[in-house]
């Protein structure tokens, strides 16, 4: 009898103990959501880096981060192409360019015949002064390859973090992104958020008519002010001493880019304000990232990021180190002082960040779009075999002969090869009665004859699974989509890759799947994110529904993968 009487009572009191303890929990979870998520994305920066230089980076910038946070220093991306928009988009969306749709920088578009460039939208035109880009200058070849001046996220399938931030909140908190690229901001800002990047052509920051219908008073005020000017007739100087430098004796090395007034050697000069490349040169520099910082904290502040019960967003992706990496390769003394540089400004964003929100209720995650490769002429001063490739050298004449005796058409079949993807001319196929399957492996049975070339695969085999299941050929299924990727993939031998863009030749170009170029830091800090580091290989997949989870928001819509464990137990 007493017993009977004991049990329930007995759970009960269990029972108010967990009511209790359920009710405490959600007001600690309550107290503890952060007031700001700052995403830092650094272009190009490669995982080895960081721990590199750890020794000569200064407290309050990225040794903040890898002393206070969960470091991941086994993290890679997981598809093939390891390009700027690919990998910005992954971070932002938990999914992979197979889902998102973000295959390249640049992909044949079907419809029109034409190359098309990731965020041009013709229905989006820029806004601010001198709004557009100036293709004559521009060095960018993605830039280039852009046929309109408008700008939008609309070809992001699915969501980003920022946008399921949105929704949870009701769309009462702030999305922002800010690059130097219009790619690395507008990728970040999702479809909900506001993106703004930098004009080559002006030298101010703009955004486009899918955000705003006319430039907000703050950025134009902030334009007017013209912070890019500041560095007319300056130079590029080292930090330091030259001799305390790992690369300190490696300054002048022949295969460097040797911009023209800028030299492949230290100090290396802007020139006036009128020079043709003066903003150009400005973003191969740490003056790019210096101008994004002095933006992003004027967006802090005007748009008063971080100050009420509503979390708000902001990504800052920092280009330099990928223009700086492109031009000198990563390990060169100014990829070194670069870095060094990027390390103040970095520490400068998280010294404002405090002041104004308080770095305790603010949410960080740093990581990168790539990795990126060493310059084939620093390799072979190692000893290892490196070179460039050329497509155009290619001595294709047996090759379309071979197509021709079994197709009876040869150079017809292939409409464009813009690396990685081979577009085949389907409408000639389907004219001639030919099999496109049966064409693709054809035609990449000749390229794997080319010298340089590691793996050309075919589409059609990748759809019905009818290749290798290696984690190299899971990774080009993860880059496929059917309406944007080209019919083949072509992969190049390691240390192997195009350097030649037009009139344009460059020291280093990542976009392979190779782990030079998938090998990126995973950083999280702030909050009650514990100081620790793993090493389980980790992949950028899931940065985005981890940022969910922490924030009580779902999952962007393609991000199938876990979250990270270590993060948000
Ligand atoms: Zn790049």
């Amino acid at each position: 009898m007493t017993k009977c009487l004991t049990r329930p009572l007995i759970l009960l009191a269990a029972l108010a103990i967990l009511t209790t303890g359920f009710v405490a929990q959600g007001n600690a979870q309550e107290r503890n959501e952060p007031k700001l998520i700052l995403q830092i994305t650094v272009d190009q920066l490669r995982g080895d880096l960081l721990a590199r230089y750890y020794d000569r980076l200064g407290k309050g910038g990225f040794r903040y981060l890898l002393d206070t946070g969960t470091v991941y220093s086994n993290a890679h991306h997981r598809h093939a192409n390891n390009e700027t928009i690919v990998g910005h988009t992954t971070l932002a969306t938990g999914a992979d360019p197979a889902v998102h749709g973000m295959v390249g920088n640049v992909w044949l578009d079907r419809a029109t015949g034409e190359l098309t460039y990731n965020v041009e939208d013709f229905r989006y035109p820029l806004l601010g002064e001198g709004a557009g880009v100036d293709k004559k200058t521009e060095i960018d070849p993605t830039q280039k390859t852009a046929r309109s001046d408008g700008r939008s996220p609309s070809r992001i399938l699915v969501s980003t973090f920022g946008d399921e931030l949105t929704l949870v909140q009701g769309g009462k908190s702030k999305v922002f992104g800010v690059s130097v690229k219009d790619r690395g901001a507008i990728s970040m800002a999702g479809h909900t958020g506001k993106a703004f990047w930098f004009s080559k052509k002006s030298g101010e920051f703009i955004t486009s008519s899918f955000y705003y219908d006319r430039i907000p008073e703050w950025v134009a005020d902030w334009n007017a002010g013209k912070p890019a000017d500041a560095y007319a007739g300056t130079s590029w100087e080292l930090l330091r001493d030259q001799s305390t430098y790992l690369f300190g004796a490696a300054d002048d090395r022949p295969y460097e880019t040797a911009l023209p007034g800028y030299g492949r050697t230290f100090p290396h000069p802007f020139g006036n304000r009128e020079g043709k490349f003066f903003t150009t040169l400005l973003t191969i520099s740490p003056a790019g990232d210096e101008l994004t910082l002095d933006f992003a904290k004027a967006l802090i502040q005007n748009e008063d990021l971080g100050r009420d019960d509503k979390p708000d967003y902001l990504s800052i992706s920092f280009s330099s180190t990928d223009y700086v990496g492109h031009m000198f390769g990563p390990s060169s003394l100014e990829s070194e002082d670069n870095i060094l540089r990027l390390d103040r400004t970095l520490a400068e964003l998280l010294r404002f960040v405090d002041a104004r929100v308080g770095l305790d209720k603010t949410l960080i995650v740093l990581s990168a779009d790539h990795g990126g490769p060493e310059a084939p002429g620093y390799l072979r001063e190692l000893g290892f075999e490196a070179d460039y490739i050329d497509p155009g050298e290619w001595d294709k004449t047996g090759a379309i002969e071979t197509l021709k005796k079994r197709f009876g058409i040869g150079e017809e079949l292939i409409t464009k090869y813009f690396h990685p993807y081979i577009y085949l001319n389907r409408k000639v196929i389907a004219e001639n009665g030919l099999d496109l399957a049966e064409v693709e492996i054809a035609v990449a049975e000749e390229l794997v004859r080319f010298d340089g070339v590691a793996l050309a695969v075919s589409s059609s085999a990748l759809k019905v699974g009818r290749v290798p299941d290696t984690e190299l050929i899971r990774s080009i299924l993860r880059n496929y989509n059917a309406n944007r990727s080209g019919d083949i993939y072509v992969v190049f031998r390691p240390n192997r890759f195009i350097n030649k863009f037009g009139k344009l030749t460059v020291t280093a170009t990542h976009g392979s799947p190779w782990r030079y170029d998938t090998y990126v830091p995973i950083i999280f800090a702030g909050m009650e994110i514990p100081a620790q580091r793993i090493s389980r290989l980790v992949h950028t997949v899931a940065v985005a529904p981890t940022l969910s989870l922490l924030v009580g928001a779902k999952p962007p819509t393609g991000a199938f993968g876990a979250p990270l464990h270590e993060v948000v137990r």
